[in-house]
């Protein structure tokens, strides 16, 4: 699944504080996110993360799951490079 540094995680279970809302600050083996209803900051193992989402909003966009587990479509080729490692 394809999450970025600055998406919103918006999860099937409600942290504690009752906000299901949480923006990602660091990606990884671990991913960590700051709950937006209380501010707390939680690493959390990406596999349970990823199974928890229900969708991402990033930059104003909605992205539900599906959208998320879809391979990106092959792009053409970047005159500047393949940035993306
Ligand atoms: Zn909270």
């Amino acid at each position: 699944m394809d999450i970025h540094v600055g998406d919103i995680l918006v999860m099937k279970k409600p942290h504690p504080c009752g906000d299901n809302r949480f923006l990602v600050g660091r990606v990884g083996m671990d991913f960590k996110i700051r709950c937006q209803g209380c501010g707390r900051e939680v690493m959390v193992p990406r596999a349970k993360v990823e199974k928890n989402i229900r969708r991402v909003e990033r930059e104003g966009r909605q992205l539900d799951r599906q959208e998320l587990d879809r391979r990106p479509a092959p792009k053409k080729p970047d005159p500047e490079g393949e940035r993306h490692v």
